[in-house]
């Protein structure tokens, strides 16, 4: 909010002392009027209603009720010591229970007068009551009935120790809804506002704080969660445009020797559409002289790998090096082993850099990268220390992004004084409505079809109690040569607890697998490298039939003859972990099954989370149930949850007004690229305004 009054120190409005003025600021964030304006009530509660009490039921989260105070006691002592007050309606009784502020409320009430009283009802000892109802003399509520929608602000127990609960914070907006009028400008063009049907910003201001009626409310959150989506779509689709400007991409302008020869002389299998589809979209950014910046997303075992690997060929036959960065040492090794085996006989040198490459082999790496004798390295994040200097990066492929952090990826950037072309794939499907928010600056490909021949993953639900049975149907694969994964879960705040429910199923399940018949596999991230290795090398060559893992193998795994995975306490894993290992069966020709074990006591959260595992497969349905589940912030991990910062729109909810406010934003960068109409002057205003107060985020650089 642009203006001065907005700008003016919390500290000036009355009711707010240095105390209050603090707690703002460390709880909220809030400095300023134009930040209390925007802490917006999260919920509204209808204050007109009024309800006897013989009508209270349990599934009500507030009642409201008229009427006198009968007894009233003190019981208990000390610490144990409450008021308790009888209160009565022509149909029955109620205990009103406080356990602080006694004395006063003793005083202040008084068995001749009438009240409303407004709280949470609560069933104790099978009779009603409500513990620190809010109390009202009859006459003093007639004025407040006016404005019967009362709004409830988020506060913390810090805020409401310094009386900033949601009262006391409506207490402090109501004389600065007043001071407000006539001072809230307009930021958005009288056209937006005309074709979206919006209302004016001041009105929205003012009644988002006191809504008149529900359909106004409506409204009123169109138009303030339109305009916070807007604002972002404007500033990422500027950004994309002036990136697009102000570098200047290498032009990878010719498709010759390597690609040419991997697709007709080494490609194992056709490319399917889709892959087809993403090459060229790619070799037409490449060959543009344009900067690429392309996100890549595909469903687990789409054959992303494939595409990275072509890619790579064309900057190779243009005369650059490519690279290509995996979040863990084993997926770095796989893609190693792939990478190389593909491209087997074609003259090319692919070297591998990861945390436990040795020093000499090191010296020696750094120094072919430099020469440009390596044409693709393939690493950890050991490819990004600054030492590590190529001759001519010119393609850099980011596998399973949602691993790196924002700085990482930055870092990699800054290896080149012109920037290389990045791709970036991700198999976690992200919500389209978060996609256009976190990535709204990228290009974004979708690989959206899986390589013919595979047979959908089976998905069963298991409770514990059917272990035997489970047992036994994954002997049955063993015996159809099968390979299967036992994963348990690794949540960081139990490390020791986590690793010991691993040790104990390993043990229990090297029980029921004996040697010499059947060979188990154990893989966690405590191993040495070395060991990790060697195991994961044992089943990869089927030498082992079980790999009882953490969550170490989620990410890009490939063992195709591997086709069930069992899943221990699936009831602990997020809806994106389990369709990611999920996604390490089902790779091969064979018929393949996921099982979730838990236990009988599941939330209904995890419930939801089982039911869509056994429902769908579909990525982007599973991301969406996702979204509503958990909120965007963790989807994307804690880091983004901060930058995304949105004061009312709600991504899981507001997806038709993130298109609406997305398409709005690129209409008019379309007639008006740099905002320099007379009529989007308000519009530029508030987006540089915008750009001063948060950092780039969603990009790549
Ligand atoms: P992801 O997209 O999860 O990284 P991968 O690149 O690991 O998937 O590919 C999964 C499996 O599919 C690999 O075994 C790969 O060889 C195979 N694959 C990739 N593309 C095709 C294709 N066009 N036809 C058949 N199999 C393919
Ligand atoms: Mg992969």
């Amino acid at each position: 909010m642009s203006n001065a009054f907005l700008q003016t120190p919390v500290e000036y409005l009355k009711g707010v002392g240095p105390q209050k003025a603090e707690i703002l600021k460390a709880e909220m964030g809030i400095f300023s009027y134009g930040d209390l304006l925007t802490l917006y009530p999260f919920r509204y509660v209808d204050r007109t209603k009024f309800y006897k009490i013989n009508e209270i039921t349990p599934d009500m989260p507030y009642v409201q009720i008229r009427g006198r105070f009968t007894r009233m006691k003190t019981i208990g002592e000390k610490r144990a010591k409450r008021l308790s007050a009888i209160f009565k309606d022509e149909s029955g009784e109620i205990e009103l229970v406080w356990f602080q502020g006694i004395k006063w409320m003793v005083d202040k009430f008084k068995g001749d007068k009438e009240y409303i009283v407004f709280g949470k009802p609560q069933l104790y000892n099978g009779k009603w009551n409500l513990a620190h109802p809010e109390v009202e003399e009859v006459s003093e509520a007639n004025t407040r009935l006016a404005n019967a929608w009362q709004p409830v602000y988020p506060s913390t127990e810090k805020m409401k120790l310094k009386a900033l609960d949601t009262k006391g914070i409506a207490r402090l907006m109501r004389p600065l809804l007043t001071l407000m009028h006539g001072k809230i400008e307009e930021t958005l063009p009288e056209r937006v506002i005309g074709k979206m049907k919006l209302i004016a910003r001041e009105e929205a201001v003012l009644q988002i704080h006191l809504p008149s009626t529900p359909e106004k409310l409506q409204k009123v959150e169109f138009r303030l969660k339109f305009e916070e989506l807007f604002f972002i779509q404007l500033k990422l689709l500027k950004l994309k445009a002036h990136r697009k400007e102000q570098f200047k991409g290498f032009v990878f302008g010719v498709v010759g020797e390597y690609f040419n020869d991997f697709y007709k002389n080494h490609l194992p299998f056709p490319l399917t559409n889709a892959q087809k589809r993403v090459i060229k979209e790619i070799r037409q950014d490449t060959g543009s002289g344009k900067h690429m910046n392309r996100l890549l997303q595909g469903d687990v075992g789409s054959g992303k790998t494939l595409v990275a690997l072509m890619t790579m060929l064309i900057a190779i036959d243009n005369g650059f090096q490519a690279a290509i960065m995996a979040p863990t040492e084993i997926l770095a090794n796989q893609h190693f082993e792939t990478i190389s085996s593909l491209l087997g006989g074609m003259n090319l040198r692919i070297a591998l850099l990861t945390g436990s490459t040795k020093t000499a082999q090191r010296r020696e790496l750094h120094a072919a990268l430099l020469s440009g004798e390596i044409h693709i390295l393939i690493g950890t994040h050991a490819l990004i220390e600054d030492i590590v200097q190529f001759k001519n990066l010119g393609m850099v492929v980011i596998d399973e992004q949602h691993r790196f952090g924002v700085e990482q990826r930055s870092r990699l950037w800054k290896k080149n004084l012109n920037p290389p072309h990045v791709l970036v794939m991700t198999a976690t499907p992200i919500p389209r409505t978060l996609a256009m928010t976190l990535y709204g600056d990228l290009d974004v490909s979708v690989i959206d079809e899986l390589p013919p021949g595979r047979k959908p993953v089976r998905t069963l639900h298991k409770f514990d109690s059917h272990r035997l049975e489970v047992f036994g149907f994954m002997k049955e694969q063993i015996k159809l040569k099968r390979q299967i994964y036992v994963v348990y879960p690794l949540i960081k705040e139990s490390e020791t607890m986590d690793y010991k429910d691993l040790q104990d199923g390993y043990e229990s399940i090297s029980r029921a697998f004996p040697l010499p018949e059947y060979k188990v596999s154990i893989l966690h991230g405590q191993m040495k490298t070395e060991a990790k290795d060697f195991e994961m090398k044992r089943f990869v060559k089927g030498e082992t039939n079980i790999m009882v893992a953490t969550t170490v193998i989620e990410v890009g795994v490939n063992v195709p003859n591997a086709s069930v995975m069992v899943i221990e306490s699936a009831e602990r894993f997020g809806l994106s972990q389990l369709h990611q290992l999920r996604g390490r069966v089902g790779r091969g020709a064979d018929q393949s099954f996921c099982i979730l074990m838990s236990s009988h006591k599941l939330s209904s959260d995890a419930k939801l989370r089982m039911n869509t595992m056994v429902r769908t497969s579909d990525g982007f349905e599973i991301a969406d149930v996702d979204l509503k589940l958990r909120g965007p912030g963790d989807i994307t991990g804690t880091q983004q949850s901060g930058i995304l910062n949105l004061k009312i729109a709600d991504l899981a909810q507001d997806a038709q007004i993130l298109t609406y406010a997305r398409n709005v934003a690129i209409d008019l960068l379309e007639e008006d690229p740099d905002l320099m109409k007379p009529e989007n002057k308000m519009a530029a205003e508030r987006l540089a305004e915008l750009e001063k107060d948060r950092t780039n985020w969603s990009r790549i650089s």
